[in-house]
């Protein structure tokens, strides 16, 4: 049994309430946790956001409340050349408010590749998972990531759409199968597991609702945009890290 499904058994997904305390019945005797193995795990620790004000992060709406104690947390690859990306970036949201209604068009911070949903963690929780995630990443190969594409995305709240570089059929399998072993582990604790049919890209711009119809409208003129710069300013890059955040705590795992 892994130090993951021990803990799942022992209060997450039980019927222990949500809050940061939890009542043991008197002469329950607890059973003693392993203690996990992060020697291996980068540990970054980040500033967490608790207020959700839509004002102070461009108008998105959260997708579920914070909640104390509760750690909203995913798995993505970091894209390292965001400031390559910037006249690309710029072409792209011209063209894109061309077609809106003088609603805003933002750029994505932090440009990534998302390899999971956001899954909501106890604290308690997240040294057995990232325990878990280290032991199951650890001996795969580095992966070299080139993008193809634009495709437009929707979130399933339909609250915010996304124009991405969709990476191209090698690096879509080798993430697939980084993904493979996220879903196992998020899996054994009855955790939201990524798409069934994945297609894995990096948002680089967004828009408040649900555009998609427009926008797919207007993709074969984006993808003439970014056809021009595959292999200039879009370049094949090498991911040799995996990342994981959550809350305020980022963990790092070399690919071999
Ligand atoms: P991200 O930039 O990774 O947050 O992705 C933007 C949105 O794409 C997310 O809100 C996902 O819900 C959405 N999405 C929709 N369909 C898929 C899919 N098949 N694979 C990955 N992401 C998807």
């Amino acid at each position: 049994m892994s130090a993951l499904s021990y803990i799942c058994g022992y209060g997450y997904g039980s019927n222990s309430d949500d809050s940061d305390c939890e009542i043991v019945p008197r002469g329950y005797k607890r059973p003693k946790l392993p203690t996990p193995d992060l020697s291996k795990v980068t540990v970054i620790p980040v500033c967490e956001e608790h207020l959700d004000d839509p004002k102070q992060h461009d108008g998105r709406t959260r997708t579920f409340p914070h909640v104390r104690g509760n750690w909203a947390t995913f798995v993505y690859i970091k894209y390292s050349d965001e400031e390559g990306l910037f006249e690309l970036v710029n072409n792209l949201q011209s063209a894109v408010v061309k077609i809106l209604d003088k609603e805003p068009c933002q750029r994505c911070e932090d440009f990534h590749i998302s390899l999971s949903k956001t899954a909501v963690l106890k604290y308690h929780f997240i040294s057995p998972f990232t325990t878990s995630l280290q032991e199951a990443l650890t001996g795969l190969k580095r992966i070299n990531l080139s993008f193809d594409s634009v495709k437009v995305y929707c979130n399933d709240e339909n609250t915010r759409t996304f124009i991405a570089l969709k990476v191209d059929y090698s690096s879509n399998k080798s993430l697939q199968e980084i993904t493979s072993k996220v879903d196992e582990i998020l899996d054994e604790c009855s955790l939201p597991t990524f798409y069934e049919d994945p297609s894995f890209h990096m948002s680089i711009l967004w828009v408040n609702g649900n555009k998609k119809r427009e926008l797919e409208d207007i993709v074969e003129n984006l993808n003439d945009i970014v056809a021009q710069e595959i292999g200039k300013s879009l370049q094949n890059v090498i991911v040799n890290r995996v990342h994981c955040r959550s809350g305020n705590k980022l963990f790092q795992f070399s690919l071999q």
